[in-house]
């Protein structure tokens, strides 16, 4: 029985800190600039939270500044729409996110559409997707989590070229533009989503799976054909008595059959996760090297 190169995410975004934390040491050597980024965060629920200061504390550790504006669940539109404003004229930061989702009562479009192209570093601006989309356009900035996904591929010198990828999910965070990166690297794609009828059958035909359903353990052993690349980004809470926090973290794809049908495959945790806030570090330096001019 064959087993699969686990595709190690922690040590490749390891790598990419290290990379990011010399070249922040060395604009900040040579003209005296320190990336910046600012996090708007709205309300309180407890996974948003973890993410932004999981984010602030990686800035703290590759030497870019953080700058957080929390405003309280209540908040109006227009006090979002303010601080990103002040964000986007702040020669200090040079990367803006909004942790998503926002309150219900805020359209998250107009608050998306209001951060600078130049600043958008989560990618997630209807012009840097517009752009992801199109063919000879170059978006600024690509969604972090989709290109943490195609870094893996590159690292671990998978071909896309020609190949038959599947992307399970559709969302505009995650599945879209996974579909598009792939497209833009010239992969043949098709798209799983809740409507598809035999998901099992496309998946099948996939040189490449990039699941991102958050669905536990829904990419079983015969959806994968033998030898395909299983890229996992669903990250899952399942119940497990042996932990002592009573429940553990598990993929959308069950990895036990996975790998031993895939030639590679990304293990939950330790995968996708750690290359999401690699990629927006890196796009954070992208974007203070590109508006300083610093090559
Ligand atoms: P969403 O809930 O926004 O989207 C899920 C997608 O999966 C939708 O397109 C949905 O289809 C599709 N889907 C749901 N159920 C099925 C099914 N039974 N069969 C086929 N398709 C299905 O999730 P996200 O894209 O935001 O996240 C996906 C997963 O990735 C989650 O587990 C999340 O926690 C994880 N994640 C991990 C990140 C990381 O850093 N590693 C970052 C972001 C997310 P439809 O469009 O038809 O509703």
């Amino acid at each position: 029985e064959g087993c699969a190169t686990v595709i190690d995410g922690k040590a490749v975004a390891k790598k990419i800190r290290e990379e990011v934390s010399a070249e922040v040491a060395r604009m900040k050597e040579a003209i005296g600039v320190v990336p910046g980024l600012a996090v708007i965060l709205v309300g309180d629920r407890t996974e948003s939270a973890t993410y932004v200061r999981n984010k602030k504390k990686a800035c703290g550790h590759v030497g870019i500044n953080s700058f957080e504006v929390h405003l309280p669940a209540d908040s109006t539109e227009e006090e979002v729409l303010n601080s990103i404003s002040g964000f986007n004229t702040d020669p200090n930061v040079h990367g803006i996110l909004v942790q998503l989702p926002l309150p219900p009562h805020m359209n998250e479009q107009n608050v998306l559409n209001a951060v600078s192209i130049e600043k958008d570093v989560d990618g997630f601006h209807p012009l840097n997707i517009g752009r992801l989309a199109m063919r000879n356009r170059e978006p600024l900035f690509v969604p972090c989590t989709p290109k943490g996904c195609i870094e893996l591929l590159h690292r671990y010198r998978v071909d896309i070229k020609g190949k038959r990828a599947v992307v399970i999910g559709r969302s505009n965070i995650v599945g879209m533009p996974a579909a598009l990166l792939l497209q833009r690297e010239d992969a043949t794609v098709s798209i799983v989503h809740s409507r598809t009828s035999n998901p099992e059958e496309i998946t099948r035909q996939a040189d490449i799976i990039i699941a991102a359903v958050g669905q536990a353990n829904m990419v079983r052993a015969n959806w994968i054909k033998p030898g395909a690349v299983v890229i996992d980004v669903g990250i899952n809470r399942v119940e497990d008595e042996e932990s002592p926090r009573g429940y553990k973290l598990v993929g959308d794809v069950c990895y036990e059959e996975a790998c031993k049908v895939a030639s590679a495959i990304t293990p939950v945790p330790g995968g996708v996760g750690p290359m999401t806030i690699a990629m927006l570090l890196s796009n954070t330096l992208a974007s203070a090297k590109r508006i300083h001019n610093f090559h």
